[in-house]
This record gives structure tokens, C-alpha cells and sequence, in this order.
């Protein structure tokens, strides 16, 4: 299921370019446009669905292991991992993202090396 309007959907299917760090038959991954720290990116499922509650348990089960991956790729040491739901919740894209932003660390600095290992 997809949506002609979601931005999300059409970076899915190309028609809006991104900045791809991984992609299977359930999820997607790309660097956040608007970064609030180097690395900062996002995994989606290709379900489309605005809130978390939406989406089905078998389109989910790839997220966490992708945002492990990201999380090596980035050499995060320090993150977090933020998912919004509803207008008043601050979510903008209305479907449905998980976050994965790095906290710079001053000494090592921060760098995508992907694929991960
Ligand atoms: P939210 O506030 O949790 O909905 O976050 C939405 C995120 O999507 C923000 O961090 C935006 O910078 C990001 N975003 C919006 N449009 C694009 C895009 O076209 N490419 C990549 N990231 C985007």
C-alpha cells in the first residue's frame, strides 16, 4: 500500500531523489534532508501508513535491525532513536519514520561508511 501524495512513498520509488543507505522488501533507509547532526537518517517501512499503530507486524520486523546498521555505518557511539506520531506529537512527514540521530563526538567526529560490517 502506498500513497500518491506521501513524499515518503515517492523517495521510495524514486520519482524524489534521497540519499539511500539501505534498502529490502520492507524497509527503507536515507539520510535525513534537514540533519540535526551529521549521520542523522531515517528508516521507514514501505507500508504506508501515517502512525506506528498503522502499520502491520510483519512490515516492522526489519526496522530495529536497520537502525542497528545505520547506527554502525554512522560509528555512533552516543544516539537516539525518535519516532513521532500525530500533528501534536511534532511528526511533519505523516508517515510513519524512525529517527536515528547521532551525538558528535568531539574527539572521533562522525562519518557514513557504508555498507556496515
Ligand atoms: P518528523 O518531524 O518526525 O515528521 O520528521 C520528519 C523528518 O523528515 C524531518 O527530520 C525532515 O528533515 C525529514 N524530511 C522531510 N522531507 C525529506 C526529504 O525529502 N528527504 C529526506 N528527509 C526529509
Amino acid at each position: 500500500m502506498s500513497s500518491a501524495a506521501c513524499i515518503f512513498c515517492k523517495i521510495i520509488k524514486g520519482e524524489i531523489p534521497s540519499m539511500k543507505l539501505f534498502e529490502n522488501d520492507t524497509v527503507f533507509a536515507f539520510l535525513d534532508i534537514g540533519p540535526l547532526s551529521k549521520g542523522h537518517s531515517l528508516v521507514i517501512p514501505k507500508y504506508h501508513g501515517a502512525k506506528l499503530a498503522d502499520i502491520p507486524d510483519d512490515q516492522l520486523t526489519d526496522i530495529l535491525p536497520t537502525l542497528k546498521k545505520l547506527i554502525t555505518a554512522t560509528g555512533a557511539t552516543d544516539y537516539n532513536i525518535l519516532q513521532n506520531n500525530g500533528t501534536i506529537a511534532h511528526q511533519q512527514v505523516h508517515h510513519v519514520h524512525f529517527h536515528m540521530i547521532p551525538k558528535p563526538n568531539e574527539t572521533e567526529g562522525l562519518g557514513i561508511n557504508w555498507p556496515a560490517t
